[in-house]
């Protein structure tokens, strides 16, 4: 069986998230989407308001399960039997990062393989951080990210339905 783990803050999921988790369980027979439970990093959702909004975005995905973790990523990938680590590529800009994460991987656990998605074009600009900064506005974020966490977000800002702050 070939399992991967998709692993990030996910504050909140975006469709940009569910396309690349959507494309791996294409690939994999198991993919563990696994939320960063990181006390030192500042999240705008707690840890169960943002394991909430995943299970419910990837419900209707049989082979995609969502799990929360601290810790190495690589222990936890270990700990689930996968075999990679995939993570989404937008611009250039996410690649250093990501090959540092990546070459850091690999020296603590050369078995694991670290896989790169490329993003699919419509969501190449789209990030948790945009749409908190439109939401937090009363912006329209439908187009990045289902109607429940548009919700959630609009609750969080206090957004009437006129768009406005109460
Ligand atoms: P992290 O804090 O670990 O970067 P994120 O929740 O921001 O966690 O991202 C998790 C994964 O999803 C990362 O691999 C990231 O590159 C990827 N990702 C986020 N947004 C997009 C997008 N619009 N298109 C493709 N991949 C994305």
């Amino acid at each position: 069986m070939k399992i991967c783990i998709c692993p990030g803050s996910f504050d909140p999921v975006t469709y940009g998230h569910i396309d690349i988790i959507q494309r791996a369980a294409e690939l994999f027979d198991h993919v563990y989407v696994a939320v960063l439970k990181n006390p030192e990093k500042q999240s705008f959702f707690t840890i169960d308001e943002r394991l909430e909004m995943l299970h419910v975005s990837v419900k209707a995905m049989a082979n995609v399960s969502v799990e929360s973790f601290d810790g190495l990523v690589v222990e936890y990938a270990r700990k689930k039997g996968a075999l990679a680590i995939v993570r989404g590529l937008r611009a250039v800009s996410d690649f250093e990062y990501e090959f540092k994460l990546a070459a850091m991987n690999r020296n603590l656990a050369p078995d694991i393989e670290t896989v790169f998605m490329m993003t699919s074009s419509q969501f190449s600009f789209l990030s948790s951080s945009a749409v908190k900064e439109v939401a937090s506005f009363g912006g329209d974020v439908s187009q990045w990210v289902s109607p429940e966490v548009a919700q959630r977000l609009y609750a969080k800002y206090q957004i009437n339905e006129r768009g406005r702050r109460d």
